[in-house]
């Protein structure tokens, strides 16, 4: 990663996209800017915590932040297809390239949904596509 180069593909600088967001300094106003911190989480690894933090209690069941520091798959390259945002819930539509530990390319494609409490986003689920 080159510091002019977001993980999450955005194009822009790290330290003006998804960076303010992992680090706990600023907090994500848009559904799509929470989608890409959180694309760009898995995409580093070692941000089990933010995962955490960013996923609903009520839906992230049994899961610790440390499971989520893994970085299972190299995250290739984020496409948002579509993101709406009505009140404090919202839906992202992305399509996420990856290369899993044989090297095999893959995508996920999925519709998440997000709901905004005490001004904090959080993913709620997502619809597979
Ligand atoms: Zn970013």
């Amino acid at each position: 990663m080159t510091p002019h180069d977001c993980p999450c593909h955005s194009g822009k600088a790290f330290t003006r996209c998804c960076g303010p967001f992992l680090s706990g300094k600023d907090n994500p106003r848009t559904v799509t800017q929470l989608m890409r911190s959180r694309y760009c989480a898995f995409a580093l690894g070692g941000c089990g915590q933010y995962l955490f933090d960013t996923w609903h209690p009520a839906h992230r069941g049994a899961l610790q932040p440390e499971d989520l520091d893994a970085r299972e798959l190299e995250w290739l390259h984020l496409s948002v297809v579509d993101a709406q945002q009505t009140g404090d819930r919202g839906t992202v539509e992305f399509i996420a390239r990856f290369r899993d530990a044989q090297g095999t390319e893959g995508q996920h494609h999925e519709r998440s949904r997000f709901l905004r409490e005490q001004g904090r986003w959080r993913y709620l689920d997502g619809d597979v596509r």
